[in-house]
């Protein structure tokens, strides 16, 4: 390979390390992960696989060789005396096996000689090292970099799982336990605003500065190992497991010995469909050998142990069970089904919604509340239910019927017929696609506060809910008229905050006009039809005016706007409550119109029409030509026309009608020398 390629591969490894160094600085150290475990995962295993190909990359930084983050400053740093390291990852058989082979050939024993292991499931929360002197709790720290923790003694004393004094009497002068803090996963749902998942919430309420506000949040601990220990009388890890209950420290009861990698495949496939069941987050199963003296001959790799590993779940599959079926309304009137689920971590993110896209879905898949349900989260898509298992479903489940009213209004709903592709829609929609439904109401506030409409900083969707709910917005133009002295004494707000926000609403009164047509949320109106509509109307008025002449004819001639969209503007302009809004936001905002060209380069508003085959030149890029030069298209022979453009065997009917108007006849070429004289 060239140098010049070495230093490519090198700078690719180092920009990826760079990478990681960040999202392990937020995920550890702030509990705020930048990226989705999946994401993360990605990365780390390309670095991996660059280092196992190219010998001569190396940093002391890799995931291979580090673990966690470095300790923060807002805790006092101290060594751990045995490093507290992470845990290489299995995913399938293979993984197992060849973690099983490793072992076998490091204490040189035969192929088929049994391994014991102490199977423990891997609570997703974080570990934390408590020292113990004389059975008194001295000295708790967190795992920082593995070398060196944070000394977070008092926020672990908040902890009522931690005893401050341990039970009985045969235990070491001197020991390190190690296990995990964790949330409970209905704790979790009033955390779950701030943190992406149960493991950053116990991770960022542990390591508050003030360990009373620790003590807020409900943290629970479970033992399950020891870092340094002076004398320690056991000899396998059940073993030691069970003197950690006598000490009086609470144990998984799902712990179990097992051996053969079938049997743990076995125990893995179970636990996985328990998780639902269980309180708190699971992310796999560890599998440490059980024998201590063998875990001591095994020792340590770089970031991990050699006698134990992670077998993780799937990281984009779980399986739950629909706690409810809930119908939402879209801004369009769309009718979505969702599953509301028990909560279940998929990849680094507790899921309780699944979509369940529409109805032919549910139908299809026969899906019922109660059912036991495969849940997929891939990327950045929402978690939607893959399959339903049967056979776990009970006797008297009952078949799900979609609602065929709205749930919002109780407006009658249609699926609509599709010309096109000659069927009816999968999606069933309310009827009353307008401000009259609530549900349809809030999402189309909320789509008119958004970053491409009027993007009003400080109103977001979740603002939007709760002003919705207190009766201080219903329609658009309410916004514009806030009671800001009632906002400030809500929960949460201020005088500040509610000055800051009347400040960003009175900065947005002024707005183009294909914002604000765009920003209305009619359907099939999205940014780019805005902008055509709004480079064809130019102003304001002809915008609204649109309703009184019921006249949509002439946005037809826009390429791009076809019978869908007029449709739907027909619809819009139909509905009193639209028009109401319209009325009121005209006259508290200023809509500025549409830039007029400068004069210089442009068809000046001329209109064309076109008959016969073009040559060389399709029709929508002849109609854009001459948009984009400020003529404009129509479609019929008529007083209004300028130019009919004659291409290749054009209609004589047209060609005469325009004759007898005196409208002018010009060849294509004609039109092209036109626009090259005057055009842009
Ligand atoms: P890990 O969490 O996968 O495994 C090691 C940890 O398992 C131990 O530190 C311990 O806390 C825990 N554990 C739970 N039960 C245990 C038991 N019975 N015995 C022993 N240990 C037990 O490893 P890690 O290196 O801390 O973190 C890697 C994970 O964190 C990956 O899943 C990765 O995707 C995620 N991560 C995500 C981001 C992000 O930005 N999204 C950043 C960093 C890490």
């Amino acid at each position: 390979m060239k140098k010049k390629d070495n230093l490519k591969v090198k700078e690719d490894y180092l920009q990826k390390i760079k990478l990681i160094k960040k999202y392990n600085k937020y995920y550890y150290s702030e509990s705020k992960p930048l990226v989705d475990d999946s994401t993360y995962d990605k990365i780390k295993n390309e670095i991996l696989n660059l280092e196992k190909k190219y010998s001569f990359l190396k940093s002391n930084e890799s995931p291979s060789l580090s673990v966690g983050f470095k300790p923060s400053k807002n805790f006092e740093k101290v060594d751990h005396k045995v490093p507290m390291l992470s845990l290489g990852n299995a995913f399938d058989r293979n993984d197992l096996f060849n973690f099983e082979k490793k072992i076998l050939n490091f204490l040189s024993l035969k192929k088929n000689q049994k391994i014991e292991y102490s199977a423990e499931p891997k609570i997703d929360g974080i570990s934390a090292s408590l020292l113990y002197r004389d059975g008194i709790f001295v000295q708790g720290l967190s795992r920082g970099d593995g070398i060196q923790g944070e000394d977070i003694t008092e926020n672990l004393r908040t902890i009522r799982d931690i005893p401050t004094k341990l039970n009985g009497n045969d235990f070491p002068s001197e020991i390190d336990i190690r296990g995990e803090v964790f949330i409970n996963n209905f704790e979790f749902e009033n955390l779950k605003n701030k943190f992406a998942n149960p493991r950053n919430a116990a991770s960022g309420s542990l390591r508050q500065k003030d360990p009373m506000e620790t003590k807020k949040i409900p943290l629970n601990f479970i033992a399950y190992t020891f870092g340094y220990s002076k004398k320690l009388n056991v000899r396998t890890q059940s073993d030691f497991l069970k003197k950690l209950k006598l000490w009086g420290f609470k144990t998984n009861k799902l712990n179990k010995i097992i051996s053969g990698i079938d049997n743990l495949i076995n125990n893995h496939k179970k636990i996985e469909a328990q998780r639902k069941e269980i309180n708190f987050d699971l992310d796999g199963l560890v599998y440490k050998v059980n024998d201590l003296n063998l875990q001591k001959r095994l020792g340590y790799a770089a970031s991990a142990p050699r006698w134990a590993i992670a077998h993780k779940f799937s990281a984009n599959k779980s399986i739950s069970e629909i706690l409810k079926i809930e119908i939402q309304v879209g801004r369009t009137g769309a009718l979505t089904p969702v599953a509301k689920i028990k909560p279940i971590n998929i990849g680094g993110v507790l899921v309780s919604n699944a979509t369940l896209h529409n109805e032919d879905e549910i139908e299809r898949k026969d899906i019922r509340e109660g059912d036991i349900v495969t849940v997929e989260r891939a990327g950045d898509v929402i978690p939607h239910v893959v399959s339903v298992d049967k056979k776990k479903r009970a006797i008297n489940s009952k078949k799900f019927f979609f609602p065929k009213i709205c749930p919002s209004c109780g407006s009658s709903t249609v699926k609509e017929f599709n010309i096109t592709t000659k069927k009816f829609d999968a999606v069933r929609r309310c009827k009353n696609d307008s401000f009259d439904c609530e549900k349809i109401a809030i999402e189309k506030l909320k789509h008119f506060v958004s970053k491409d409409a009027f993007n009003i900083e400080g109103l977001g969707k979740k603002i939007v809910e709760s002003f919705w709910k207190l009766k201080l917005i219903k329609n658009p133009s309410d916004i514009f008229k806030l009671n800001y002295e009632k906002i400030s004494n809500l929960d949460g707000w201020g005088k500040l905050s509610a000055a800051n926000l009347k400040y960003s609403i009175d900065m947005k009164k002024k707005i183009p006009l294909d914002k604000f047509i765009y920003s209305l949320g009619i359907r099939h109106i999205g940014q780019e039809n805005a902008k055509l509509i709004s480079k064809n109307l130019k102003y304001p008025n002809n915008f609204f005016n649109l309703s009184n002449k019921n006249n949509f004819e002439d946005l037809l001639n826009i390429d791009g706007i076809g019978d869908t969209q007029i449709n739907s503007l027909k619809n819009f302009f139909a509905n009193k409550s639209s028009l109401l809004v319209l009325e009121q936001l005209k006259n508290i905002l200023e809509i500025i119109p549409e830039k007029k060209k400068s004069s210089f380069g442009s068809l000046s508003d001329l209109t064309f029409m076109f008959t016969g085959k073009l040559e060389g030149i399709s029709r929508a890029e002849a109609k854009s030509l001459i948009e984009n030069n400020s003529g404009k298209i129509i479609s019929n022979v008529n007083k209004k026309l300028d130019f009919l453009v004659i291409g290749e065997k054009p209609t004589s009917r047209k060609v005469s009608e325009a004759k007898n108007l005196k409208i002018k006849v010009i060849t294509q070429r004609e039109l092209i020398d036109m626009i090259n004289s005057k055009g842009v």
